[in-house]
């Protein structure tokens, strides 16, 4: 029996475009949602017809800003997935939420209409690094909007944050301290099940990348500090390090993300989506307004479609599997002359049954994987 696949739905709508963002969102478009949500509905049927039937393990509303869909229409997409597709008992069912966009009336439809998780974009519990940030959210608005969570009935409570933001530095008036009094507090006002630790990244052609790129926003350089005391003070709270951004309690890991990581097929649905079914991969029409002409012309909105060798293919999966603690399963792994070298300098080692990054190899991954 082939392994269950996660759906992933796009919501490429935002109130404001943050500076640092390169996800596909818009903001001008919240008009659209209505038709948009059918959209999405008529490409799931299309979907299940075309790819055969499929179990699912996990099914993630990820956006742009997810939060902004009504529970009615939240309801609408979970029941197009579960009518047209086998969604395995108790499989996971995540949205993404902005703080300023949550109610606690939104929180309860929600988990009527199924969601059992939701993924809460905190970011800072610094309210000069959140403007700094360019966040619409307070620090006040985070903490109410994960309370709301909890106070609605979610046991399963994700919230997001970033480190190495503008003004913060190892030593300096935010330091990596301030960060780790972020996250004391974060732990000790609620029982969290699983937090994301992303560190800040200058992406080109963002707002923020060009004002890096010409000096007039520095962040700090030393990324293995944060990622290094991150690590012990979350562990010592009980959540375990699986990914390298991600911390769960045990058995909380994401399941969704994890089949990113493990390679599993996924469908993606919505504009701008990708799907990985089979050994071919295919984006969807980026754009909100032609996404739906496409669906609504001939049912799926797919612009691109590739076959992936099988080269490509372990290239994806070592990139993808080595960010796992646990590493890889060597079933399928050819062993080349980039993989022997970083076994030799210390930055791979092998288990009977995996490949996986050491401590100092996982703390520089990007650069490790550079040389595979
Ligand atoms: S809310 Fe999220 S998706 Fe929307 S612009 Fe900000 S970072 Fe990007």
């Amino acid at each position: 029996m082939t392994p269950p696949v996660g759906v992933y739905i796009h919501i490429p709508f935002c109130r404001h475009k943050c500076f640092y963002c390169d996800f596909h969102s818009v903001t001008d478009s919240e008009g659209l949602i209505a038709e948009y949500v059918n959209a999405v509905v008529s490409e799931i049927k299309y979907r299940a017809k075309a790819d055969g039937g499929h179990r699912v393990a996990s099914i993630f509303f990820g956006g742009g800003t997810p939060s902004l869909l009504k529970p009615a229409q939240a309801q609408k997409i979970i029941t197009a997935v579960t009518k047209n597709y086998e969604v395995e008992p108790g499989a996971e069912i995540t949205i993404e939420a902005n703080p300023e966009s949550l109610t606690p009336s939104k929180l309860r439809g929600y988990l009527e209409a199924g969601v059992n998780r939701v993924s809460i974009g905190v970011q800072s519990l610094n309210d000069d690094l959140l403007k700094r940030l360019d966040r619409i959210h307070s620090k006040e608005q985070a903490l109410t909007a994960i309370k709301q969570a909890f106070d609605a009935g979610y046991i399963n409570v994700s919230a997001d944050m970033m480190f190495g933001l503008p003004g913060q530095s190892v030593s300096g008036w935010q330091s990596v301290s301030g960060w780790i009094e972020e996250l004391d507090e974060l732990t000790a006002s609620f029982p969290l099940s699983h937090i994301s630790c992303y560190q800040l990244t200058p992406e080109p052609g963002t707002p923020l990348g060009r004002h890096v790129a010409r000096g007039s926003i520095e962040l700090p350089e030393d990324g293995a500090e944060f990622f290094d005391k991150t690590e012990r003070f979350l562990e010592k709270r009980g959540f375990g390090h699986y990914e390298i951004s991600n911390y769960a309690r045990p058995g909380y890991e994401s399941v969704h993300n994890v089949g990113y990581w493990e390679y599993r097929d996924y469908i993606g649905i919505g504009a701008g989506a990708h799907s990985l079914m089979e050994g071919e991969r295919w984006a969807n029409v980026k754009s909100i307004a032609p996404y739906i002409a496409k669906i609504n012309r001939t049912g799926h909105a797919v612009r691109r479609r590739e076959s992936l060798t099988k080269q490509m293919i372990q290239t994806e999966k070592l990139m993808l599997g080595l960010r796992l603690k646990k590493g890889i399963s060597l079933e399928g792994i050819a062993i080349t002359k980039g993989i022997t070298k970083m076994l030799s300098t210390g930055m791979l080692k092998k288990t009977r049954t995996h490949l996986l990054a050491t401590a100092k190899g996982w703390r520089v991954l990007d650069s490790t994987l550079a040389e595979l």
